[in-house]
């Protein structure tokens, strides 16, 4: 087995198979050694050999108990607003220019620093929308933006999750 198969990614499951982080093959190889955790998937056609056997190498492991997590909030920063608007302009739709960040509320108007009132906008929308709300400026939002639901982060690591995953993260089928 070389590096590359070691240093692939391996997604962590709950007991409940709730999707919990994201670890490299050697620490999902040994806490699945040690007992603390059951390989649901592997990586087809790799093998860990040593020098009398050959383990398959897990892309999915189940924890075998439950772990109570506090749901990590995730900030509404600038860097995350444009990950989570895919630095598309959610205007006009644009993922060309440089991108600005609108309060769809203006902060003048009271508009605060949230997930809901944040977008990700090109330089000539915000221009054109100004210190206006979408109402006043005509400006209409392709979606409405939301706070990132938890398993965003997961997305968030690995940019193409592992085929194998796509069932635990509610994907839908390939
Ligand atoms: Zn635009």
């Amino acid at each position: 087995m070389n590096n590359n198969s070691l240093s692939r990614e391996v997604l962590i499951l709950n007991q409940n198979y709730e999707p919990l982080s994201v670890t490299h093959v050697k620490k999902a190889f040994i806490i699945s050694y040690l007992g603390k955790a059951q390989i649901i998937e592997i990586y087809k056609g790799l093998h860990l050999n040593t020098i009398d056997k050959s383990f398959p190498v897990p892309s999915v492991v189940r924890l075998k108990n439950y772990v109570r997590i506090s749901r990590r909030t995730i900030s509404p920063t600038r860097k995350n607003i444009l990950k989570r608007d895919a630095y598309r302009c959610q205007y006009c739709g644009t993922k060309i220019g440089p991108m600005t960040i609108d309060h769809i509320i203006p902060k003048t108007m009271n508009g605060k620093d949230t997930w809901e009132n944040l977008t990700c906008a090109c330089v000539h929308c915000n221009t054109k929308k100004g210190n206006r709300t979408p109402k006043e400026s005509g400006a209409k939002l392709i979606r409405a933006p939301r706070k990132p639901h938890f398993f965003y982060l997961i997305h968030n690591i690995v940019n193409v999750p592992h085929p194998t995953w796509r069932p635990y993260l509610f994907l839908d089928p390939l």
